[in-house]
């Protein structure tokens, strides 16, 4: 017996590398947006009090949550911020997920669910996509302790339209089905309206990416207020005071410039859209993206082997050694002439074989 016996032993997630952004440096390994949030977010951030400081946040975040309901059309009650989006996933698998049988979700999918899973030791289960790396919904019909699906998916780039997620949950009225939509601003078709008609449903979304928000932190949930109340109860347990007083702030900016934030999804997907094909006509294949990034596999060169030469010449992607995938990229869409440096690198690259 030693005392390291009661210590939680954890395999934890590994985020993409994040090197310091320095002279030629190209990034696009963690999908972060590379343009600079709303110049409303500048100016909210001069007219912060720093008297505000001093005082606890408000314990809901309820600004935000109200700009955010407001938004949505929904009310402020259906409505849960926190800090990022992994840390409202965290809550809702702590809260959610309380059962005996095991939590669903697809084999190739954002890989903190199954770490959030074990850290909780709450059971779950893989269900394979099939080989075109869609979800087959006919194979979650089992007995299951919740579902989570990440649209578009991550990190193959696919995404389904709302009939088939309407499907998912209309099969399992019994358990929380929870909706990740992290990139759904991308060209995604969100399952909103859904929390119309289901109380067992919760979408995610996150600013880190088409707010461009990664740094500062800022994810929320949106289901019934029934299980916003039970998020709530789960949150407080831990720690009333996630959101800080300058999240709440920038948060509720960002949210409020509609016309900044179109105009930026609308520059990154037409970026997306060009690079997918100056991709295939050097060999690549994409998959379908409906995110802001793009899965590729070359049709002679292995992922692995692209992955290392890029980083050489200071661009990082990211490249998973798991299984299915390990001859796969994920590049995340930087701007048209971070993308035209990656195209001319991979070009020298090819040449040069
Ligand atoms: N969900 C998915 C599918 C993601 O790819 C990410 C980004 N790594 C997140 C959630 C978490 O993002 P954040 O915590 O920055 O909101």
């Amino acid at each position: 017996m030693s005392y390291f016996d009661n210590v939680r032993q954890v395999t934890p997630y590994v985020p993409g590398e994040q090197p310091v952004v320095t002279g030629d440096l190209i990034k696009l390994n963690t999908n972060e947006n590379p343009y600079p949030p709303s110049p409303k977010v500048k100016d909210a951030v001069e007219a912060l009090p720093i008297d505000e400081m001093r005082l606890y946040p408000n314990t809901t975040a309820a600004p935000l949550a109200e700009a955010l309901a407001a938004y949505h059309g929904l009310r402020p009650e259906q409505v849960f911020v926190g800090v990022g989006s992994d840390d409202v996933l965290a809550t809702c698998f702590l809260t959610f997920f309380a059962g005996k049988d095991p939590v669903l979700f697809p084999d190739i999918t954002y890989y903190f669910y199954d770490v959030w899973a074990e850290l909780y030791r709450i059971p779950y289960e893989r269900i394979p996509l099939d080989e075109n790396f869609r979800i087959v919904p006919d194979d979650y019909r089992k007995k299951n302790g919740g579902i989570v699906i990440a649209n578009p998916n991550a990190p193959t780039s696919i995404g389904e339209p709302m009939d088939f997620i309407e499907g998912i949950v209309k099969d399992h009225p019994d358990s929380v089905v929870i909706v990740d939509e992290a990139y759904i601003d991308y060209g995604g078709e969100t399952s909103l309206p859904l929390l119309q008609k289901y109380k067992n449903l919760v979408i995610v979304r996150t600013f880190s990416k088409s707010r461009s928000f990664a740094g500062m932190r800022v994810g929320y949930a949106m289901a019934d207020s029934k299980l916003i109340e039970a998020l709530n109860s789960v949150k407080f347990s831990i720690n009333s005071y996630t959101m800080n007083c300058t999240a709440i702030a920038y948060g509720v900016a960002s949210v409020q410039d509609e016309p900044y934030f179109r105009e930026m999804i609308a520059k990154i997907v037409k970026t997306r859209d060009k690079t997918a094909e100056r991709l295939a006509s050097l060999g690549f294949t994409c998959l379908p993206s409906q995110a802001n990034f793009l899965f590729a596999t070359h049709e002679t060169v292995p992922a692995q082997e692209i992955f290392t030469y890029l980083k050489t010449k200071n661009i990082y992607v990211r490249f998973f050694n798991k299984p299915r995938i390990d001859n796969y990229l994920r590049i995340t869409i930087g701007t048209d002439e971070q993308m035209d440096r990656l195209i001319e690198t991979l070009s020298g690259m090819l040449e040069n074989r």
